[in-house]
C-alpha cells in the first residue's frame, strides 16, 4: 500500500467501470504532458479500455518520437457524453480543447494552483511529475510497466524535474528514474532526444532573445515578437526553454520570458524561480498558474505593459 492508495482506489474504479476515455492534458503540451498521457493511455488500455488520447496542439518534435505520439489526436469526434480524464489542467479551459463541459471528469495534476473541477480529483503538488502520479496508478492496477510505458514516463520526470535539477528532486526522484531504468526506458537515448535535439532556429531565436536580455537586479527577463520567430524561421515550441537561460544567471532569482502571441498585442509568459520567490502567486495574479519555481500566464496589451506589470509584480514578491 502506498500512502496515495485511498486516493488512487477511486481511481481505479472508474477507469475499471468505463469502457471508453478521452485522454487530454494542457495546451502547448510539455514533456510531463505528453508522457504522462501516453503512459496513463498504455495503462488504461491492459485494463481493457478505449482510451483517445487528444491534445489541442501537435506534440512537440522532441517528443514525436515517444512511443504512441503518433496515435494522439488534436480534436474527438466521439460521443458527447465520453469520460474525460485530464492531467496537468487546473481547469477545462487549460485544454484548449471545445466540448468537455458537461462530460464526467476525472483530474490528475500536480500544479499548486490545481484545484477540484472534476468528479474525481487527485492533486498531489509534492509530485515531481504527474508522470510520477501515473506511475503509482500503474503500480496499483498491477498493469505491467512495458518499456514503452516506462520511455514516457521517465520522459514526463526528466523534463518537470529539469533533468532532476529542481529543488524538488530527492531520493524518491532517483528510486522513480532507476525503476523506470530497469523496466526499460533508455536514460542516454531519451536525453538526446530533448536535450540534443534542437532544429537550428531554436539556437538562432534564444542568441536573439539572449542578446537582447534585461537586468534589474535579481530581476531578468527578455521577449521575443513574431517578427523574431519570422525571421529565425522558428515556431512557437521553439521558445520552449529560452527563460531557463535566465534563471541560470548568478545573482538572478526571477526570471520572465515573454512571447508574442499569434493575436499581436498579447504576450505568453514563462517565469521561473530559484527557489525563494513563488512566482506560482505572481501567474495566478495575472490568471494563470503552475508552480513556485515555474509559472506561466497570459497578458493581454503592449509589449512595455506586459513587461512593467509582470517586473512590478516580481518586486513585489522579492519584498
Ligand atoms: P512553462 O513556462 O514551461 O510554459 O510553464 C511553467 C509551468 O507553469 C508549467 O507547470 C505550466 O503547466 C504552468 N503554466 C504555464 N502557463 C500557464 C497558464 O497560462 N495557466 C496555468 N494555470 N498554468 C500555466
Ligand atoms: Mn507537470
Amino acid at each position: 500500500m502506498t500512502p496515495n492508495a485511498a486516493l488512487i482506489e477511486p481511481l481505479l474504479q472508474a477507469f475499471r467501470s468505463t469502457p471508453r476515455f478521452l485522454l487530454s492534458s494542457h495546451a502547448r503540451p510539455d514533456g510531463d504532458a505528453v508522457g504522462s498521457v501516453l503512459g496513463l493511455a498504455d495503462v488504461l488500455r491492459q485494463m481493457g479500455c478505449h482510451v483517445d488520447v487528444v491534445l489541442a496542439d501537435p506534440v512537440p518534435l522532441i517528443y514525436q518520437s515517444l512511443p504512441g505520439a503518433d496515435r494522439i489526436l488534436q480534436s474527438f469526434t466521439g460521443p458527447s457524453d465520453t469520460p474525460c480524464i485530464l492531467l496537468e489542467c487546473d481547469s477545462i479551459e487549460r485544454t484548449g480543447l471545445p466540448g468537455l463541459e458537461g462530460r464526467m471528469l476525472i483530474n490528475i495534476d500536480h500544479h499548486t494552483s490545481g484545484c477540484a473541477f472534476g468528479a474525481l480529483n487527485w492533486i498531489d503538488p509534492s509530485a515531481c511529475a504527474v508522470g510520477a502520479m501515473i506511475y503509482e496508478i500503474a503500480q496499483a492496477s498491477g498493469a505491467e510497466i512495458t518499456p514503452e510505458i516506462a520511455t514516457c514516463l521517465y520522459t514526463a520526470i526528466l523534463s518537470d524535474t529539469g533533468a532532476f535539477t529542481y529543488g524538488g528532486t530527492c531520493a524518491g526522484t532517483f528510486a522513480l528514474a532507476h525503476a523506470l531504468t530497469v523496466s526499460g526506458a533508455h536514460p542516454g537515448q531519451i536525453a538526446r532526444d530533448i536535450y540534443f535535439s534542437s532544429p537550428e532556429s531554436k539556437v538562432r531565436l534564444l542568441g536573439t532573445a539572449l542578446s537582447r536580455m534585461r537586468r534589474e537586479g535579481p530581476i531578468a527577463w527578455t521577449w521575443v515578437t513574431l517578427e523574431d520567430m519570422r525571421n529565425a524561421s522558428a515556431a512557437i515550441e521553439d521558445c520552449e526553454g529560452i527563460v531557463n537561460h535566465l534563471i541560470g544567471v548568478t545573482g538572478v532569482e526571477a526570471a520572465v520570458f515573454l512571447r508574442q502571441a499569434p493575436e499581436v498585442d498579447r504576450y505568453r509568459l514563462s517565469m521561473r524561480s530559484k527557489g525563494p520567490i513563488d512566482v506560482a502567486i505572481v501567474a495566478e495574479h495575472f490568471g494563470g498558474g503552475g508552480h513556485r519555481a515555474a509559472s506561466g500566464c497570459t497578458l493581454d496589451g503592449s509589449l512595455e505593459d506586459a513587461t512593467e506589470r509582470v517586473v512590478e509584480q516580481l518586486r513585489k514578491a522579492l519584498c
